[in-house]
């Protein structure tokens, strides 16, 4: 399905890109928020990896002239942003080490297809396809609301990774300025998929919901047919309903469905999802008040089964160090072309990662274009235009918020 894996940013594209397209001027704004003289910009992290996969870190810049020399001369197939250090990430080595500490960087999220892998049927490692890219449209969804309701954060920038993963950056203050600690705490309240793949019961739930899981199940209900029983149908074969199976701690429920399921192949997933649910609550209500704890765990047995094959999957190591680095924005995918743009959260199940603009397509769009009377910029010829004017937009608003703290602590001051 991944259609457009041929069209590779070769050097010459990618040079392109970043001499017509890159948003220079509003990244380097996005990350200076409001600083005098650039002061968080200069301070940043850029790392970039070269086209010979040379990897160089602690790059920094003074501002949009310098940013865009370097990266014209150097042609990173990648370019990841870190923190904002105490001093220029470039003077890093004639420095004190106890003289160069990270002290911001925005809350980051990665959730990657991969980690998908063990519950998703139609593809597996590097590849998606519109079934499997549900799973991030839900990730979205239940992480986004939580952030925006449970911790009050306004300024979430979601980023399709390139090829098969979404990123999240949490640009508020009060979320760049958080210790490892605090970044720690918000990861452990989020993630709900514990343990590798040696682990095959993943979620454990109280019988008395949190708010939190509640609302996420609210969202997680909407999707689980859809998803998890028609497109995954990971009731259809037995390597993949043993597996559902398995998250049962019930012997007896699972050598009676199994054996109800050997026999037939007619039964669909759905069909045979109602019969799973059937069989806990009836184990359920039979174990009655005796063992009120065993009719307890059969009974949220079904919540955890939809949880985790529906719930998002959070890299957990991204989010809880301020240094660690992530793919940045407007990068080009090396191996598909595509460009990592935004996604709207809001508007996230309406976002085709195969209809993003690579850097062959906006090459021939801009070939295509007729000039007209009014001068446009480049990208504004081309279908990239509808991410760059909500990155633009997205600025705004966390320039905004900096400018009325600016303002707010000039006024104390005074
Ligand atoms: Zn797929």
């Amino acid at each position: 399905m991944d259609s457009k894996e041929d069209e590779a940013a070769t050097p010459e594209l990618l040079s392109f890109f970043y001499s017509r397209f890159f948003p220079y001027k509003t990244y380097v704004n996005w990350l200076n928020y409001e600083t005098e003289s650039n002061g968080a910009f200069k301070n940043r992290e850029l790392s970039f990896t070269l086209p010979s996969d040379a990897y160089l870190r602690y790059n920094s810049y003074n501002g949009e002239e310098d940013l865009k020399a370097e990266i014209m001369k150097m042609c990173p197939t990648k370019i990841d942003i870190g923190a904002i250090y105490t001093a220029k990430p470039k003077d890093k080595k004639t420095m004190r080490l106890s003289a160069f500490k990270p002290v911001e960087k925005e809350l980051i999220f990665d959730i990657d297809m991969t980690d998908y892998d063990e519950i998703r049927t139609c593809c597996s490692g590097a590849s998606i396809c519109y079934k499997c890219w549900k799973f991030m449209t839900v990730a979205i969804k239940i992480i986004d609301v939580a952030l925006r309701e449970d911790f009050g954060f306004k300024h979430l920038l979601w980023v399709y990774s390139g090829r098969r993963g979404v990123h999240c950056w949490v640009c508020d203050e009060n979320a760049r300025k958080l210790s490892n600690e605090r970044r720690a705490a918000i990861v452990s309240y989020l993630a709900v998929i514990k343990g590798g793949t040696q682990v095959s019961k993943k979620v454990q739930l109280n019988r008395t919901l949190h708010p939190f899981l509640r609302r996420s199940l609210e969202i997680i209900e909407k999707y689980f047919e859809d998803i998890v029983l028609k497109d995954q149908d990971v009731l259809g074969s037995e390597e993949n309903w043993s597996k559902v199976l398995n998250c049962i701690q019930d012997d007896e429920i699972i050598k009676k469905l199994s054996n109800k399921w050997n026999g037939s192949n007619s039964k669909s997933s759905v069909q045979k999802w109602d019969e799973l649910v059937n069989e806990l609550e009836h184990a359920a209500s039979a174990s009655g008040r005796k063992y009120s704890k065993k009719a307890e765990q059969l009974q949220i047995c079904k919540l955890e089964i939809m949880f985790q094959y529906t719930y998002p999957r959070l890299d957990e190591a991204v989010s809880k160090n301020i240094n660690h680095l992530l793919k940045s924005p407007f990068c080009v995918h090396p191996k598909t072309g595509r460009v990592c743009v935004p996604i709207q959260p809001d508007d996230c199940e309406n976002f085709d990662p195969f209809e993003v603009p690579t850097v062959s397509s906006l090459y021939q769009e801009l070939n295509l274009y007729v000039e007209g009377e009014r001068k446009v910029h480049d990208y504004e010829k081309t279908s990239l235009k509808p991410y760059i004017k909500y990155f633009d937009n997205f600025v705004k608003g966390t320039s905004k918020e900096a400018r009325e703290k600016n303002r707010s602590q000039a006024s104390m001051e005074f």
